[in-house]
């Protein structure tokens, strides 16, 4: 039954994890390491970690040894394999004193800085079979940038969150933070699931090189990348997300009487997205000050009571719209959330069945 359950929560079924360069593109290099390879063990070492923790979810890797994958080509994999989180995984090169680690997401560069490190990356287009020739209608001007990042906005918004969780992960292992970036990544643009592409230190600098060179210091990354992974997997499901201030209680059980229902309810097949914006192991009144006075929803999932706020029937733009209202309004952790006939699925299945 707790499998079952789990299963219909899991929100997070594929991962692709995409390991830069590689074959006759060895990324960039220090005194002797080349980013090929650290970025293969890096993405090794993550895709068994996940498949460890969680043999439900698949684990896709665009290369898992040393070939030359196109650009594009790593995409597709993602796509193809229907992806709900992509995951690329580089190291950087500048200065000798330059360091640390910074995380992307598909957007436009604020700094010649950032630019320089999305060309480096771009750049291995020229070591493909027709010289970068199919890329050329890869609109990347600034306009055409927009236009996607707002065509996939409920994704972006995912993968910001994504790469605030492994930037602050990374932090917590000692490295450098960067901050959360945006650039226009090739291997991005065409991805259609929340996505990132990490930096994850400058073999150009001695000290971080020998770090991404060595076993540890690989497993040390690699164990960030996944303690993020588990928080925004957890944060996407909504489990164990206690926002509640309230006073922490024993969880409620099974047998106890399901919570009363606000009168809306989802009718047929439509889908009716939410904003949620608190979860707690104990009840919270609708009309508590903390919900500033708006017509409050409530379900309980995972012994835990859950609380929306707005419905919109098959329309997730105007409820995205809405979440970023609230959020605006002091509801920060506010994030959409799907129904159907009174009951929670996925968003991916839920943006599925709304455009039918
Ligand atoms: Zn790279």
């Amino acid at each position: 039954m707790q499998q079952k359950l789990d299963a219909e929560l899991q929100t997070i079924k594929t991962v692709v994890i995409d390991a830069g360069h590689g074959g006759k593109d060895p990324g960039c290099h220090g005194a002797s390491a080349h980013e090929k390879n650290v970025c293969l063990s890096m993405a090794l070492i993550l895709g068994k970690q996940i498949k460890a923790k969680y043999p439900n979810i698949k684990v896709v890797y665009t290369r898992d040894k040393d070939v030359f994958v196109e650009l594009d080509e790593r995409a597709r994999i993602a796509n193809k394999a229907n992806a709900d989180l992509f995951i690329c995984i580089h190291a950087n090169s500048a200065s000798a004193s330059a360091n640390g680690t910074e995380t992307f997401v598909l957007g436009l560069h604020k700094t010649d800085a950032q630019a320089k490190i999305a060309d480096r990356e771009n750049s291995t287009i020229y070591l493909e079979d027709d010289k970068g020739e199919k890329y050329k209608d890869f609109d990347m001007s600034p306009d055409a940038i927009i236009a996607r990042q707002l065509q996939l906005s409920v994704f972006l918004d995912q993968s910001i969150s994504f790469a605030g969780k492994l930037q602050s992960e990374f932090k917590g292992i000692g490295r450098f933070d960067r901050g959360v970036k945006q650039a226009g990544f090739l291997v991005l643009y065409k991805t259609t699931m929340p996505s990132v592409l990490i930096e994850t230190g400058f073999l150009t600098n001695p000290d971080e090189e020998k770090f991404l060179a060595d076993t540890t210091g690989q497993k040390k990354m690699a164990g960030a990348m996944f303690t993020a992974f588990e928080k925004y997997k957890n944060e996407l499901e909504g489990i164990d997300e206690k926002t509640g201030g309230g006073k922490q209680t024993a969880p409620v059980t099974n047998n106890e009487k399901e919570p009363q229902k606000t009168p809306e309810k989802t009718t047929g097949g439509k889908v009716i997205f939410r904003v949620q914006v608190e979860t707690s192991d104990s009840k919270i009144a609708t009309n508590a000050t903390r919900f500033k006075g708006l017509s409050v929803y409530e379900y309980k999932q995972d012994n835990l009571y859950k609380y929306t706020i707005g419905a919109f029937e098959n329309d997730l733009s105007a409820a995205n719209k809405y979440k970023n209202e609230l959020r605006e309004k002091g509801f920060s952790n506010a994030f959409v959330v799907a129904f159907q006939n009174g009951e929670r699925i996925s968003l991916e299945k839920a943006i599925k069945l709304a455009e039918k």
